[in-house]
């Protein structure tokens, strides 16, 4: 999850546009919520298949869910994975809680409601999926991790944010194209992936061209990403941790390590390494995001091994210093300070010495100062 964003999101009184479906909701402390639209979520089969087409600025680029649009294999997916909610199991949770019924599992998610707390072009991601128009981002609330570090714990855990259809998000897709976001980026998106899938299908039928970010955790499992092959262009997850020790510790998920690095290699099956384009943006391919934190707590060098040793050395990873203690993480002694530069450093440092090429850019200027 990007800290840049989170610190956005997490600023007092920051106001946030909804952009297409006209709500304002006011996130931080002393928030307060309006506009909500409870109870509108949509099934993918009210999916339309209205195909009044939106100006998009994309035109070039052929995102690879729109073949499975037109074909028709889109809407199946999504009610492949609409019935996964009868007894969720669409996270390694595994919570088995019939959210059609109404049931929230380990992640809170109200039922099959879909909640999301923020669409905004955001300019702090990844310099190659901003560019000039900024990236699409779709923040949803809930969460399947609970991070004691969590910078945007109000949204992740305390699920704050606004009850939408999936013809809303769909809708809020299609005013992103027309800002003239260079990609739509659905943020902490696993626990609502057949909402997201089914508005891809809506979009798509209405002129959305843009390429879908998957940016994740990480912690997804492999079976359900196999039903978002050719619908995600460019999968960005987290490896956050390289021992269960320690994910179980700061993100209750002793299985973290292990389920991620089998959902890495399905992402980097289904779309290979990230390469930049025309005007540096990249439109299809893996990209890795590593936090590292105090003390080794994430096992950052053990990270970077697994990534050198079962990926090609040109693999996209961001690298990245902007650690700091949020939520709970007072608590733990370990992770109560801000990672340092020599830490950092070090870890940069290490990524080349294993040969790996393609760090972030930001990491790289970092290095020649
Ligand atoms: S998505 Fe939520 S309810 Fe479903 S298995 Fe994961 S944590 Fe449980």
């Amino acid at each position: 999850m990007n800290t840049t964003l989170l610190k956005t999101l997490t600023g007092v009184g920051i106001l946030t546009v909804f952009l297409a479906i006209g709500l304002h909701v006011r996130i931080g402390n002393g928030a307060t919520h309006a506009g909500r639209n409870a109870g509108q979520t949509r099934q993918p089969s009210q999916a339309s298949t209205n195909n009044d087409t939106v100006t998009n600025s994309n035109s070039e680029f052929v995102p690879a869910y729109l073949e499975l649009h037109t074909s028709g294999e889109l809407a199946k997916r999504a009610h492949e994975l609409w019935s996964m909610l009868e007894s969720c199991n669409l996270c390694p949770r595994n919570c088995g809680v019939n959210r059609l019924a109404g049931e929230r599992g380990y992640c809170r998610a109200p039922g099959s409601d879909l909640v999301i707390a923020s669409v905004q072009p955001h300019f702090g991601e990844e310099r190659p999926l901003v560019g000039r128009g900024g990236s699409g981002t779709i923040f949803f609330s809930h969460c399947n991790l609970r991070c004691v570090f969590c910078q945007n714990y109000q949204i992740s855990i305390l699920g704050r944010g606004s009850r939408i259809s999936v013809e809303q998000l769909a809708n809020a897709m299609l005013e992103l194209q027309q800002f003239g976001s260079h990609n739509i980026n659905v943020v902490t998106p696993t626990h609502f992936t057949p909402h997201i899938v089914a508005a891809i299908d809506i979009a798509a039928g209405r002129g959305l061209r843009l390429p879908i970010v998957w940016n994740t955790s990480g912690w997804e499992h492999v079976e359900v990403l196999q039903l978002l092959d050719g619908i995600v262009d460019i999968y960005l997850p987290d490896m956050k941790f390289a021992f269960g020790e320690d994910s179980q510790t700061y993100a209750d998920s002793p299985s973290y390590p292990e389920q991620t690095k089998r959902a890495v290699l399905e992402m980097h099956r289904q779309v290979g390494v990230a390469h930049p384009g025309a005007a540096g943006i990249i439109k299809r391919g893996l990209m890795i995001r590593h936090l590292v934190m105090p003390d080794n707590a994430g096992g950052s060098k053990q990270v970077l091994d697994w990534i050198a040793t079962n990926l090609p050395a040109d693999t996209y990873i961001n690298i990245m210093e902007q650690y700091s203690p949020h939520h709970q993480a007072f608590n733990y002694p370990r992770i109560a300070r801000r990672t340092t530069p020599v830490e950092y450093q070090s870890v940069v440092n290490y990524a080349h010495e294993l040969g790996l090429s393609n760090l972030d850019s930001r990491t790289a200027r970092w290095l020649n100062n």
